[in-house]
């Protein structure tokens, strides 16, 4: 569908390419079409099973080796990024989105090379051991754990090695909720793409832009508690539509400069 045929999509590349300060605000639903599956929603996880089994932080401590046979089952290793994290790099260069702040701890976004990711999140490519601190690569550690479930540290041989992702129950890291709030703040403009934004205090980022004046513009599959309040609401899979609102916002930013 091209934008003209979809009035919330041009809507959304008009409002993005109008705005002063945009910033995108990103979750699982960005990565599905990478490969990585989403939480909640169709086909997501939690669906299936049970979140706090083993993404809990309580659950953790109890049973390190839960997450880690989790992770050998399920883990995607490999994923690229997809057209709608290109898309946010496109929106970027074009001097429309100034920052990303992302609820996912898979790195997709730096991979695309957008140059200003807040990860709320934290991220899963890197492992801390609690018992000597220290810190390792995420592949040096599934190596490990290949080969030995849970996996000792290298380091000290203890068994408490947690990926740097944040587990419910867990803060989020201070330094990156302060600087996504200071960008909701700042933003004249909020893009969320795929996130059911469900989970707090993530989904307060969107609320906060929204009360501190921001237009929200929303790509995401399903409807989410926001798009009331919304002034765009793009409803589809974020690799088709946002390369469409990125071409669309940079050739309307292109003709104000022009
Ligand atoms: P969520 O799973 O709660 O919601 C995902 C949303 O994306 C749903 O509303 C769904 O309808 C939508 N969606 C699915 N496919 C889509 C597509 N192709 N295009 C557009 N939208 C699509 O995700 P959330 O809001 O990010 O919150 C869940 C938590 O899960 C986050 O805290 C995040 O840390 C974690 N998580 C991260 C990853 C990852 O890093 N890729 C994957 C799964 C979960
Ligand atoms: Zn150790």
């Amino acid at each position: 569908m091209s934008p003209v045929e979809d009035p919330a999509l041009e809507r959304t590349a008009e409002l993005l390419a109008g705005s002063r300060r945009g910033v995108a605000f990103t979750g699982a639903g960005i990565s599905a079409e990478s490969g990585i599956p989403v939480f909640r929603g169709e086909g997501g996880l939690w669906t299936t099973m049970d979140p706090y089994r083993v993404a809990s932080i309580a659950q953790f401590r109890k049973d390190p080796g839960a997450y880690w046979r989790y992770s050998l089952e399920n883990r995607r290793t490999g994923a690229e990024p997809n057209p709608a994290h290109r898309a946010l790099k496109a929106l970027e260069d074009a001097g429309i989105i100034h920052a990303v702040i992302t609820q996912n701890t898979d790195g997709l976004h730096q991979k695309a090379g957008s140059g200003d990711v807040i990860e709320l999140h934290g991220s899963s490519s890197r492992v801390v051991c609690f018992d000597c601190a220290g810190e390792f690569s995420r592949e040096e550690i599934d190596r490990i754990n290949r080969a030995q479930t849970p996996p000792p540290c290298p380091g000290c041989g203890g068994t408490y090695l947690k990926p740097t992702v944040v587990l419910f129950g867990e803060s989020l890291p201070l330094q990156a909720l302060c600087r996504a709030e200071v960008e909701a703040e700042s933003a004249d403009l909020m893009l969320v793409v795929g996130s059911s934004l469900q989970v707090y205090p993530a989904a307060g980022i969107p609320e906060k832009a929204l009360e501190q004046g921001a237009s929200l513009c929303i790509v995401n599959a399903e409807a989410t508690p926001l798009d009331a309040r919304a002034r765009a609401v793009v409803t589809g899979k974020a690799g088709e539509i946002l390369p469409q609102i990125a071409i669309r916002a940079a050739a309307l930013r292109g003709a104000v400069r022009g």
